[in-house]
């Protein structure tokens, strides 16, 4: 098993069950779910940051390796567990994905009950957002006393009262990608998506080959970090097909972080703001891969902010290890 630092949680939950002949996809799909119904971790489900009208919104897929079917939601609101409406797209209808309030709709059909995803500590912090969003409006922030953090919320972290996140601060997500002992591969993704982000935003975390891909003749991919340089890449699809051509899972992810540093400054031109003052990508990703061998790699553009990755064999149960930085 392979996946997000906040993959590690539901990674000691499932490892067992998978050792002892579970299903890839079961695996995956009950990893996401612990971030899901996780309130501290403002990355994803409930307490997931919502976006800029005040509503959580949320994207999941999920990948079967074994029938090479998946299933995805997309800016879904309400519903606690996403990744399994992912699921029944994939297993009871014909189609891939389902969007907004045909999801929800779909979901609740299924029996998934209506949730208040917004907890009191992200309304806080949204209400934060919007107060410093500019000082042309009406809206006043509250007189400094609070202590501002020098950094991010990192995942599982309840955000401080204080804290404005950076456009680049409000990425966040769940992904695990499965290799069960009989050499079948499943992954599965999930994500309140990019913090305050225009209503109906869908990033890749939605999107089958850029979020997350799994091949059973390759091996398996996702990602973490910013959906829409995942997108312009079909990084994990483009990942996958690398390690079909022979390529190991940390040369196959940093080789998608070059094309992105690259495709990045071509995107610059219209948009500088996506480069930092020393000329590279201003925001971060991250990949989890695992080939059908049991190697696997966690890599990420800068090193910096999520810098490790969940991680469980058989060799070496669950544990943390540091990602790959492609700038070192
Ligand atoms: N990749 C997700 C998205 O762009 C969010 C993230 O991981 O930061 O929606």
């Amino acid at each position: 098993m392979v996946g997000s630092a906040n993959a590690l949680p539901g990674s000691r939950a499932q490892f067992e069950r998978l050792l002892a002949g579970g299903a890839p996809l079961d695996a995956a799909i009950e990893v996401c779910k612990v971030a899901e119904a996780d309130p501290d971790d403002t990355s994803v489900g409930l307490g997931g940051i919502p976006n800029e009208d005040g509503v959580v919104q949320l994207d999941a897929a999920c990948m079967d390796g074994r029938t090479h079917n998946s299933g995805a939601v997309a800016a879904i609101e309400n519903i606690l567990h996403p990744i399994e409406v992912a699921r029944l797209v994939m297993e009871r209808t014909d189609h891939c994905q389902i969007f907004g309030v045909g999801a929800y709709r779909f979901a609740r059909e299924h029996g998934h009950p209506h949730t208040e995803l917004l907890t009191d500590s992200t309304r806080a912090l949204w209400l934060r957002w919007k107060e410093n969003l500019s000082d042309q409006d009406d809206r006043l922030p509250p007189p400094p006393k609070s202590e501002t953090p020098k950094s991010a919320p990192s995942k599982g972290e309840p955000p401080k009262t204080g804290f404005v996140p950076t456009r680049f601060e409000r990425h966040g997500t769940i992904h695990c990608s499965v290799l069960a002992l009989d050499g079948e591969v499943a992954c599965a993704t999930s994500t309140s998506g990019l913090g305050f982000k225009i209503p109906g935003r869908v990033g890749d975390s939605a999107i089958v080959g850029a979020g997350l891909y799994c091949d059973a003749e390759a091996g398996s991919a996702g990602s973490t970090g910013r959906g829409e340089a995942s997108i312009l890449a079909c990084a994990s699809a483009m990942i996958v097909e690398q390690l079909r051509g022979g390529s190991s899972p940390k040369d196959a992810g940093l080789e998608i972080l070059r094309r992105i540093a690259k495709q990045t400054e071509r995107q610059a031109r219209w948009q500088p703001a996506l480069l930092g003052p020393d000329g590279r990508p201003a925001f971060d990703i991250q990949f989890y891969i695992v080939g059908l061998d049991g190697r696997f790699a966690g890599v990420t553009l800068h090193g910096r902010g999520q810098g490790r990755f969940a991680v469980a064999e058989p060799a070496a149960g669950p544990r943390l290890e540091p990602l790959e930085p492609f700038f070192t």
